[in-house]
């Protein structure tokens, strides 16, 4: 029997609300997914194993260029 297995992070309270949601069954053969979104209207969606793997990068990296997260607090969008 294999089940996905959601991973959840969310970002601290004090930043934008942000979420990373991946789904990587053990079985090879079973399709990877994964979701970001984030308040600023930041989203992407990956449904392979290596679209998945960018999609973590940019998640992680988006607090540089996100208008809520950035240093100077811009709302550029
Ligand atoms: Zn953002």
């Amino acid at each position: 029997m294999t089940q996905p297995t959601p991973i959840r992070r969310e970002a601290g309270p004090r930043h934008a609300v942000r979420w990373l949601r991946i789904v990587a069954p053990p079985s090879h053969s079973a399709p990877v997914s994964a979701r970001s979104w984030c308040q600023c209207g930041f989203e992407r969606t990956a449904l392979d194993r290596a679209s998945v793997l960018a999609l973590v990068d940019a998640h992680a990296a988006h607090p540089t260029d996100c208008p809520l997260l950035g240093p100077e607090g811009s709302k550029a969008a």
